[in-house]
């Protein structure tokens, strides 16, 4: 596919509508962070927050659900996800033992109970050694730096390997598909989704990592500038329909390519758009093929290459700029 010539405020003129309608908190209800807006304490949303990304893969509906499975339970009690780092550090066998009984049966796609109890003792390990994840996410991020926050987490993605090695049960097979970094050269959307979550701040973005939150006291926050553009089927078909990806892939590569194109249009705030963007596909807006109800309603219609190739008219005819 070609990338068209485009002009960013052009691009903005239609993007902004999209975001108008859908980036929107009664739309958490269709997406895994959803869940984590249901705990308060920002230190239960820090561990909240990793499990719900760390699952984001496949259907939307049967992630909340296992995440319900997971800590619903837990809502109303003593047993946060908080005080149970803390039960953690005191008793790590004690802690195991009980999340063993807690989640018994838990299981979604490729990860078992067990992976959910080892990734709760890294989230647990890392609090108490550096005072919450995303301090020791982001040991050596420098802000504006190019490069410091994949060098920061690719470093922190080598001491839970090595932490996960230490620590590792038998049998534990899917854990290896929570530990991602763009080292591999994957595309790496729940992590890059997980610092959307951590490096914006509004009613969507919980901004755990930023400047001003608990979290974050030794280490440089999270700046919304430094982010990346977190790419799924979803994002990345929708950005490859306007243009603004031009790999057919999903890998690192485009990651930073349709990050730029979004650094073009906001150098402060590149992945406002995400959450707008992928609504179209989670919740089926946009269903791989020109309907004409459909496509003649999106505000992305004036920039979308593949609503104009597959219209069935291919016609320059008026249309309107309102949101399906
Ligand atoms: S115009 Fe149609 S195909 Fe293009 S993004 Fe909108 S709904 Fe999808």
């Amino acid at each position: 596919m070609r990338r068209a010539k485009h002009n960013p405020k052009l691009f903005q003129a239609f993007l902004d509508p999209l975001v108008e309608r859908y980036h929107r908190p009664s739309y958490l209800d269709s997406d895994p962070l959803g869940i984590a807006h249901e705990w308060k304490n920002p230190r239960d949303q820090e561990v909240v927050a990793i499990f719900s990304a760390l699952l984001a893969y496949g259907n939307a509906k049967l992630i909340r659900r296992t995440l319900r499975e997971l800590f619903d339970r837990f809502q109303g009690t003593t047993d946060t996800p908080e005080n149970l780092i803390e039960r953690y550090g005191k008793d790590p066998e004690g802690t195991r033992i009980f999340l063993e009984s807690s989640w018994r049966g838990i299981f979604y796609r490729f990860n078992s109970s067990q992976d959910f109890i080892l990734l709760f003792e890294l989230i647990a390990r890392s609090t108490l050694k550096y005072g919450s994840v995303g301090e020791h996410f982001l040991q050596s991020y420098d802000p504006g730096t190019p490069g410091s926050l994949v060098s920061s987490w690719a470093n922190f993605m080598e001491e839970w390997k090595r932490d996960a090695t230490c620590l590792k049960r038998p049998g534990l097979k899917g854990f290896s598909y929570f530990l991602t970094s763009p080292a591999d050269g994957s595309a790496c959307k729940r992590w890059v989704m997980l610092l959307r979550w951590m490096g914006r701040r509004d009613e969507i973005d919980l901004g755990l990592w930023m400047e001003g939150s608990p979290l974050i006291r030794q280490v440089r926050p999270l700046e919304s500038s430094d982010l990346f553009m977190p790419l799924d089927t979803h994002t990345g078909r929708i950005t490859q329909y306007i243009g603004a990806l031009n790999r057919k892939q999903f890998n690192w590569k485009s990651v930073i390519e349709v990050t730029e194109f979004f650094k073009n249009l906001r150098c402060d705030d590149p992945i406002l758009y995400d959450f707008a963007i992928s609504r179209l596909g989670i919740l089926e807006l946009c269903q791989k093929r020109y309907r004409v109800e459909i496509c003649q309603a999106c505000s992305l219609l004036p920039v979308c290459q593949f609503a104009k190739r597959h219209s069935p008219k291919n016609s320059d005819s008026p249309r309107s700029h309102s949101t399906p």
